[in-house]
């Protein structure tokens, strides 16, 4: 039987060479931000198509993914697609704040804006928990938060902004 490790692996990579969700949204109206990585040379391009809910609700009724970099990069970008299509922006910010918790990072440490006492999320990560191994590999953090980060500033960006 293989072992955890193997099958993340077999996970990363089925997203690495089958990326989700890959191309581009016309921006816009899609919110679109860039990301990267200098210290690997990852590139991400995330499109996000956000629509308003009759209750008010703000959700991401589509996403497209585009750049390029190394199998982390590009395999997490994958699956934070997959992860945010059709969710809500709170939902998003749940799995955002879950994803970056396993990656052991806190929020106050990137932007200041949350408390250590906030407690991650209980939120099912799916195959997101793969990357649960990049973990051990401090370098390669920045490579799997990339897509998250982008996901931020996309959703924050003004479409009609220019
Ligand atoms: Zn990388």
């Amino acid at each position: 039987m293989p072992g955890l490790e193997d099958l993340y692996r077999e996970i990363i990579l089925d997203h690495y060479r089958s990326p989700r969700n890959k191309g581009e949204l016309e921006s816009p109206p899609a919110h679109r931000a860039e990301g990267f990585n200098p210290l690997c040379g990852d590139e991400i391009v995330v499109y996000l198509q956000v629509e308003q809910g009759d209750d008010g609700t703000e959700m991401v009724s589509d996403v497209a993914i585009g750049g390029q970099g190394c199998s982390i990069s590009q395999a997490s970008a994958s699956m934070m697609s997959s992860a945010v299509k059709g969710k809500t922006l709170a939902e998003i910010d749940d799995i955002t704040r879950a994803f970056k918790a396993m990656m052991s990072i806190h929020e106050h440490e990137l932007d200041g804006s949350e408390t250590e006492s906030d407690p991650a999320p209980e939120v099912k990560l799916g195959d997101l928990e793969a990357l649960r191994g990049v973990v051990k590999f401090p370098v390669r953090i920045k490579c799997a938060t990339l897509a998250w980060n982008t996901l931020a500033q996309a959703v924050d960006s003004d479409p009609n902004a220019g």
